[in-house]
């Protein structure tokens, strides 16, 4: 049998770390899988002013480093390692990775979401030089300009209306003729003057010189494609969670998160479920950071052999 760790964390992004952090400050033998850098989507990022403690912003990748570090400090270490599978039927967890086997006592799941992507040929190399996906994140750079928002559910319409604080003018292309929006959305997105909803589009080409300069875009009904000169395109057309590893080991919602509440407890004794992984309201560093502390916190019990005796899920 191979080394057995205490506390087994899959992905290296903010809540992964976090809970390596808590995990190894405890005194348990601690390890992360992670497949590229530290830090996750947030090491895409280039400027982050919403997470606490740094008053003129940081960059996500210097963030996931510095989590990264803070975790090793107390011993945790980082296996770079892409999992491939996993079995939790057994009270040992077993992770299959591509360089060998790994066994944990408990399991904290961290791999995240990935944003979906139009599957344009020339977006890759376009992205953070005119394509993003994250308006909260990379708006600020398009104060005064023009943007474009893919999308018609409610993140597009959030999105939509962030930009149209800061943008010049805000086209919004949407495959239908309807928002998947909840109505909360409709009248603001009516009502704000830079806001253009053009309706059963589809982006077909995203054109550039070094950066993005605009784009091609057909409507479905005519097939007829036209241009549009923008500066930026912000990509909201929903989130993939990394779970595809998970097969059936653990209970997933509608949506292919994982299920587990505010206690990050999945269906499976001592396997947690934090960060975007998790099915959540917010998603955001200072949430997924949350979720690590108290994953930990009951990955304790649990290793204890106490956990039967919490009153889920706010238990103090
Ligand atoms: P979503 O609700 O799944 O909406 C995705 C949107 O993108 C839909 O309008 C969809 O079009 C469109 N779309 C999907 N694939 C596309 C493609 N290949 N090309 C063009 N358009 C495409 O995703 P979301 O807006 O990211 O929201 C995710 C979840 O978070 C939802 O449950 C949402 O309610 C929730 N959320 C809630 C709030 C809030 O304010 N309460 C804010 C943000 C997110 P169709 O409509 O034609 O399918």
């Amino acid at each position: 049998m191979g080394h057995l760790y205490d506390i087994l964390i899959i992905g290296g992004g903010p809540a992964g770390y976090t809970s390596a952090l808590y995990a190894a400050r405890a005194g348990f033998d601690t390890v992360v899988l992670e497949k590229a850098a530290a830090g996750g989507q947030m090491a895409l990022t280039g400027e982050i002013d919403n997470y606490p403690g740094f008053e003129k912003g940081v960059d996500g990748f210097t963030l996931g480093m510095k989590m990264q570090q803070g975790a090793q400090r107390f011993g945790a270490k980082t296996e770079y390692t892409e999992v491939t599978a996993v079995d939790f039927s057994g009270k040992i967890k077993k992770v299959k990775t591509a360089s060998g086997d790994f066994q944990g006592k408990t399991v904290i799941i961290s791999t995240g979401a990935n944003p979906r992507g139009l599957g344009l040929p020339e977006e890759p190399g376009l992205t953070g030089r005119g394509v993003h996906y994250c308006a909260h994140c990379d708006g600020r750079f398009y104060k005064g300009k023009t943007v474009v928002v893919v999308g018609g559910g409610n993140s597009a319409a959030a999105d939509a209306l962030y930009l149209s604080r800061l943008a010049k003018q805000v086209y919004v292309v949407h495959r239908r003729d309807t928002l998947r929006a909840t109505k909360v959305y409709h009248a603001p997105l009516r009502h704000a003057k830079n806001v253009t909803i053009l309706w059963n589009s589809i982006v077909t080409e995203l054109t550039a010189d070094d950066k993005l300069t605009g784009i091609k875009i057909q409507d479905v009904e005519t097939g007829a494609v036209r241009e549009l000169a923008c500066d930026g395109v912000f990509v909201s057309i929903g989130r993939k969670p990394a779970t595809d590893f998970l097969a059936n080991a653990v209970e997933l919602d509608a949506s292919g998160y994982v299920s587990a509440d505010e206690s990050t407890r999945t269906n499976i004794a001592g396997v947690y479920a934090v960060g975007d992984v998790r099915t959540k309201p917010l998603r955001q560093i200072v949430t997924a950071v949350s979720d690590g502390a108290v994953a930990v916190h009951y990955a304790e019990k649990y290793l204890a052999g106490n956990e039967g005796a919490l009153c889920p899920p706010y238990e103090t």
